[in-house]
């Protein structure tokens, strides 16, 4: 079946697609409709967790099939209370609501900031974001992302929007005033690049959110669900935002968002808010097996310690190749840094040698591989992206761009 020549036909134009079909999936790995199988270190674009297809998940979903799938949110139901409850367990949060992505959650977060605005900061409904975020596709959320190429088509985009720069608290500090509610930073840009601020950033963030009574409000969307090395990246810096949001890794691949906050930023009241599939069971229940194998299995810290040795091998190719220039990250979401625009074209050839990693920039590869993994799966990646790094090398050398050397 010719399955890309039919989604040209059919489907819009929206994604620059890597000539692969995928049809199957098992742990870190996938296979194509020609049988030929990957290491994906793609991860369902850092959403599978527990790799593809787990057993705990997959059980808790086809139960969950079978007995309630959908009802409306005027009911109870079991799974979405109980996802909640493990949720607020499990961090510094007291509350939650489930919306269907991660565009959603941010997007009820800053309703809920303005809302919290109009009840205590005098009517103020403005959100300082940064510049090299990303916070999701609607209108709202482009004026919240601080990157102009998604804004651009779009205009005129909602109003009460700040982008600043990012990792600057002075930035943050100047463009504060009577109309700020609420800050919302990345705890790591993902999109952005993965970009990891100053060990000092979010504290300073934090403190001055404290001293002008204003709202925390951390997109853990990509950071959350044990990427980093912790449960939720807040952790390891000793701050506690007023507000997060989850999607991504929190249904282990089935979709799902959540917004969180703490008891006084909970400022919801009956038909503020709402969604249709919102917290359904379905995607509750495939919520709840995932977050209770993280816990229970303690992937989290095998997470940090897979992660660790990732950015040892990487710094190890980074001390051979001198067009590497850096090697930054936290946990399984690490990005390798080139001095040219070559991450293209590593991304095809490693394709070819049967490893999926994404091209966060044109100088950038992202890592951000199901949290399951282990060293025999990284040392694998490594060899691969080896081989293809010294082919690239040649060819600059062939091309009289050699890589400066040292
Ligand atoms: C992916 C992402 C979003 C958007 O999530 P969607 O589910 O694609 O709407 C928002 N914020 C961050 C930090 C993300 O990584």
């Amino acid at each position: 079946m010719d399955w890309q020549g039919l989604e040209q036909r059919y489907l819009m134009k929206t994604f620059k697609r890597v000539p692969l079909t995928l049809v199957r999936g098992e742990g870190a790995r996938v296979w194509d409709d020609k049988g030929k199988e990957y290491l994906d270190f793609v991860g369902g674009w850092a959403v599978n967790v527990l790799g593809h297809c787990h057993p705990a998940i997959a059980d808790a979903v086809g139960e969950q099939l079978r007995t309630l799938i959908q009802v409306s949110n005027q009911f109870y139901t079991v799974p979405q209370i109980r996802l909640a409850e493990l949720l607020v367990q499990n961090s510094c949060l007291d509350r939650v609501f489930f919306s269907n992505s991660g565009a959603e959650a941010d997007e009820g977060a800053v309703k809920l900031a303005r809302k919290y605005g109009k009840l205590h900061l005098g009517g103020a409904y403005e959100v300082i974001t940064a510049t090299g975020s990303f916070h999701g596709r609607t209108l709202a959320m482009i004026a919240a992302t601080g990157q102009p190429k998604f804004q651009q088509p779009y205009t005129p985009l909602p109003e009460g929007f700040v982008n600043v720069e990012y990792d600057r608290i002075d930035a943050i500090k100047k463009a504060t005033g009577r109309k700020t509610c609420a800050v919302m930073l990345e705890a790591i840009q993902g999109e952005g690049g993965v970009n990891v601020p100053g060990d000092d950033y979010l504290n300073e963030v934090r403190a001055w959110c404290d001293e002008r009574g204003i709202l925390l409000i951390l997109d853990e969307i990509q950071t959350g669900m044990g990427r980093t090395g912790t449960l939720f990246a807040y952790q390891q810096c000793g701050i506690e935002p007023d507000i997060m949001t989850l999607a991504k890794g929190l249904g282990g691949g089935v979709p799902i968002g959540a917004i969180l906050a703490k008891e006084e930023a909970s400022v919801f009241e009956p038909g503020d808010h709402g969604s249709t599939f919102g917290g359904n069971p379905l995607a509750c229940a495939a919520g709840y097996a995932t977050l209770k194998f993280l816990l229970e299995q303690d992937i989290v810290e095998n997470c940090r310690r897979v992660g660790e040795y990732l950015m040892a091998r990487l710094q190890g190719l980074k001390a051979k190749f001198d067009f590497i220039v850096e090697v930054r990250g936290r946990g399984l979401l690490v990005a390798l840094q080139f001095s040219t625009e070559i991450a293209d074209g590593l991304v095809g050839a490693c394709l070819e040698q049967g490893l999926l990693l994404n091209a966060v920039k044109p100088s950038a590869l992202r890592f951000m591989p199901p949290l399951i993994i282990g060293e025999r799966e990284v040392d694998e990646a490594i060899a691969i992206l080896k081989r293809v790094l010294v082919k690239a090398g040649q060819e600059m050398v062939a091309a009289g761009d050699p890589p400066g050397t040292e």
